[in-house]
């Protein structure tokens, strides 16, 4: 009897294992891999795996789509393979991306689709109004979802540390613990990160910087953000606040700084810096501003000098953090991607100007994110599906009987 006991308690674990494990592959692989590609990557026995399928599919977890209709690769295959995919039914992150300015929010499925639900500046409300304005939208699209939403996260303009935004972009938010102000927004956990670390880690998962080994990437809004990520995973730092590669005085600069240094290379290369450079004024949505002196530098002489000065700045310190980290690829998102892709003679000169002589006959590549305005939200929403896709956060998941209850 004890046996019997024991054998099921074994029996049903290793069930729950490899159904997270599974729903993880799909997950990873974006919904694109099909049923024999999951069950050959997982080392699965074809039997075992047409059940676990089933499982899932009978949780509304995923969905099977016919596969890719290629007769000559099905009949090499011996018969045909349907595609596990993100059920309609099936679980959503809600991602946010709050910044000192604006608030974007999205809802994210299994698979890293994201469509963005709400985008907001943040105009004369001041910062606790804004936090207030999210935690509200929260609510109203946690309950239009019902229970599909199994968790919030959220990217911060600060460093984090337990939670808390230590150094935010604005005052107001000093100490602000914004997984405590969200925690209404409805079931699930509520997880934060740091926007620029978030975009770097939704790169490694699903964007140019998948499979780098050693990736350095670097997000550029207001400051300079970014992280660097060995095997995929963020080297976080003692207290989770690593990265904060703009408050380096990477360009020789001896401005003060806000962040209480001087000389920082965000005050060179940063949105506030092509502003500057332009002779703009630093007020409304900044990322906006310097957008448009990006796309008038064509026209525009002093836009112009102004991108080719930010460029090179940019330039020069990805070179001393190369220097430093040896990385195989690295990343450029926000203003960094259009940085580049508007001036690449000028990113690239100043980039190899800095680096050491030895790394310049291969010097690693630049490579602007695809991601779009979607990086910090996609990163944010990983950070929901990592708590999500296991045992125990598969356990929560109620069965479609439970739902309809
Ligand atoms: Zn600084």
């Amino acid at each position: 009897m004890r046996n019997d006991e024991g054998a099921a308690t074994t029996s049903a674990e290793l069930r729950a294992h490899n159904l997270a494990r599974l729903l993880r592959a799909i997950h990873d692989g974006g919904g694109r891999l099909t049923r024999a590609e999951l069950t050959r990557q997982l080392s699965l026995a074809r039997g075992t795996a047409t059940v676990l399928v089933r499982d899932l599919a009978g949780r509304q977890l995923i969905e099977e789509l016919a596969g890719p209709v290629d007769a000559t690769a099905q009949r090499a295959r011996g018969r045909p393979t349907g595609v596990p995919s993100a059920h309609v039914r099936g679980p959503v992150a809600l991602a946010v991306d709050l910044r000192d300015d604006s608030f974007t929010m999205a809802a994210v499925e299994l698979t890293g689709r994201g469509t963005v639900l709400d985008r907001q500046e943040r105009d004369a409300v001041s910062g606790t109004g804004m936090l207030t304005e999210v935690a509200d939208r929260l609510k109203v699209r946690s309950r239009q979802f019902g229970g599909r939403v199994v968790g919030v996260g959220v990217a911060v303009p600060s460093p984090v540390s337990g939670g808390q935004m230590v150094q935010p972009t604005l005052p107001e938010w000093q100490d602000v613990d914004v997984a405590a102000v969200f925690s209404s927004a409805g079931p699930g956990p509520v997880l934060i990160g740091n926007d620029a670390t978030l975009a770097g880690l939704a790169e490694a998962r699903r964007g140019v910087l998948r499979g780098v080994s050693v990736a350095l990437h670097l997000h550029v809004a207001t400051g300079i953000g970014g992280v660097l990520l060995t095997g995929g995973v963020p080297v976080a730092g003692a207290h989770a606040s690593a990265g904060e590669f703009g408050h380096m005085p990477l360009t020789g600069g001896h401005e003060p700084c806000r962040c209480g240094s001087t000389g920082c290379w965000e005050l060179d290369a940063g949105a506030r810096g092509l502003l500057r450079a332009a002779n703009r004024p630093e007020q409304g949505d900044r990322m906006l501003e310097a957008e448009q002196v990006i796309a008038a530098a064509r026209t525009d002489p002093r836009c112009g000098r102004a991108l080719a000065h930010v460029a090179k700045a940019l330039g020069r310190g990805i070179g001393a953090l190369v220097n430093a980290h040896d990385p195989e690829a690295i990343g450029l998102s926000g203003l960094a991607a259009s940085l580049y892709l508007a001036d690449p003679a000028a990113v690239t000169a100043g980039y190899l100007s800095a680096l050491m002589r030895f790394r310049r006959a291969d010097p690693p590549a630049l490579l602007p994110s695809t991601l779009g305005d979607l990086g910090a939200l996609t990163g944010a929403s990983e950070l929901v599906f990592d708590a999500f896709l296991t045992p125990r956060g598969l356990a929560a998941w109620p069965s479609p009987e439970q739902k309809t209850a």
